[in-house]
């Protein structure tokens, strides 16, 4: 292997002679060198799950190192403030670290958290929200800094009880691994490598089971993985989807073209072999690009959407809309929002960012009128015909970004005591805040999957005349770093 030595950055800068500023600015302070082996002590998770460790007072992240360890650690990279080490061995380990049971965590990208206990990750996360909420937001949280009492409340995090095998929807790409062979399992960690996987136990086991179903025909009938350097091949990517109370299975093929060689076959095979099956579909991409989806989407055998049941409402899911992943947790959060939005019977309620309208009808069996607003057309398209399949008639959507949405209502007349958002990771538009504050709801009810976005944006509101009451984070992503919270905020009018 080929080691490259390096001493500080000193005579880095070859040739052509560098500003000082940008030399200075190369130069690390660390007090040790690229390869050298350092003890450090860890004092904290970044929000990438990587240990923060703190060695002769220089920061080195340590992947797989947990707050309270004491490590052996080599320097691999070095910046001017910090630098990124390999775990080499454990001094002293955290009392909450475990042996993850999933073989191959170390691999794959898409659990960070095994390792930690599940009571420890539930502490994490809400301390990752209050941590937010302080630095980002400038916002007071009640326990914290000597104030007992004064300052947000934030709830424990709420977690499963059994924080498994939850997710109802797997995306897996395919490729071609030795000697060609069709494989599709995940990309190895921070990397585009393919990795076969038959397991995943975050996943409902149906959803394994399509992905081992899928993969067997593909290879049976000699289907050629897609390349992603090339550009050649067929298949791309599986999806799957279960209503995991329902007990219905939808199939996406994502195909580089629009043809999919032995389509009889696929579809025969597919019923055949999968258990509550009631949707194939077919979706092409025939781009280079990281998105699974291209624009053109076909249904290739049954329903155009699966139905699912969150706490006695049925929805209609299409394979483009988005659907919480862990169905036993949305009902826990939605419950949540709605207990926040402390409604009698009488309240016009808006949901910013509906979807396929789920936050929308659990309001609307206790609201006077929802009115439901989301970017994605498909998605109003099943937000109207849920509310029908329901029989709830105090709901209307409309499709359009909310920012531009929303303020052609308020000059519509159209008034709301409560005001929900769940954007998207970047959180809300600045204009859709405005639009909050000149609606001047009496509540706002903010579900966020990004506490630092979540932060930012309640600022505004706070500085607008809102006040945040509660806190509430929701485990939606055990054994990952994402972290999920609802949050209760009043008018100070
Ligand atoms: N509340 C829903 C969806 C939340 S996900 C649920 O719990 O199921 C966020 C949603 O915001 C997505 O459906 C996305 O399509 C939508 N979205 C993104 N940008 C938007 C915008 N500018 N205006 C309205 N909706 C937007």
């Amino acid at each position: 292997m080929k080691r490259k030595q390096t001493r500080g950055n000193a005579g880095s800068a070859k040739g052509k002679a560098t500003k000082r500023e940008q030399q200075a600015a190369l130069e690390p302070n660390a007090p040790f060198q690229k390869n050298e082996e350092v003890t450090v002590d860890l004092i904290g998770l970044t929000h990438d799950g990587e240990g923060v460790g703190r060695a002769g007072g220089f920061t080195l992240f340590v992947q797989g190192g947990l707050p309270g360890e004491t490590a052996r650690v080599r320097v691999m990279k070095l910046k001017k403030q910090y630098g990124y080490a390999r775990l080499e061995e454990l001094v002293q380990s955290s009392p909450d670290r475990l042996q993850p049971p999933c073989d191959i965590f170390k691999e794959c990208g898409g659990c960070q958290l095994q390792h930690l206990d599940y009571a420890a990750q539930l502490a994490w996360k809400r301390q990752s929200v209050v941590d937010n909420l302080k630095r980002i937001g400038k916002l007071q949280v009640a326990g914290e800094d000597g104030h007992a009492d004064a300052g947000i409340v934030v709830h424990d995090t709420v977690g499963m009880e059994e924080p498994w095998r939850y997710r109802n929807k797997a995306a897996v790409p395919v490729g071609a691994g030795d000697e060609g062979k069709l494989i599709a399992g995940f990309y190895a960690r921070g990397s585009h490598r393919i990795i076969d996987m038959n397991d995943c136990l975050i996943q409902h086991e149906r959803n394994d089971e399509v992905v081992r179903v899928v993969k067997r025909i593909a290879r049976e009938l000699r289907i050629q993985p897609y390349n992603e350097e090339t550009g050649q091949g067929v298949l791309r990517h599986v999806m799957t989807r279960t209503g995991v109370e329902s007990g219905e299975v939808m199939v996406v093929l994502v195909t580089n073209g629009g043809r999919l060689p032995r389509q009889p076959e696929w579809i025969e095979q597919l019923r055949a072999q999968i258990p509550g099956l009631k949707s194939i579909v077919q979706n092409v991409n025939s781009q280079a690009t990281n998105a699974i989806f291209g624009d053109e989407t076909r249904v290739l055998w049954g329903s155009e959407v699966i139905y699912d049941e969150l706490d006695g409402i049925r929805f209609a899911i299409s394979a483009r809309s988005f659907y919480q992943v862990n169905p036993a947790q949305t009902v826990t959060l939605y419950r949540k929002a709605v207990e926040y939005a402390a409604l009698t019977g009488k309240e016009r309620v808006i949901d910013a960012y509906c979807g396929i309208g789920t936050i929308s009808l659990f309001l609307a069996r206790q609201a006077g009128h929802v009115y439901g607003v989301e970017i994605v057309p498909e998605a109003i398209a099943d937000a109207r015909r849920n509310a029908e399949l329901n029989g709830i008639a105090n709901a209307t959507f409309e499709a359009g970004p909310a920012e531009v949405v929303m303020p052609r209502w308020r000059k519509e007349g159209i008034e709301a005591d409560v005001i929900v958002v769940d954007p998207p990771r970047k959180g809300c538009d600045p204009a859709l805040l405005d639009t909050i504050l000149a609606l001047r709801p009496e509540r706002v009810v903010y579900v966020s999957c990004n506490p630092s976005t979540l932060a930012r944006d309640l600022r505004v509101l706070e500085d607008g005349g809102y006040k945040t009451v509660e806190v509430t984070p929701v485990d939606m992503f055990p054994h990952t770093v994402h972290v999920e919270c609802v949050v209760w905020m009043v008018s100070k009018d």
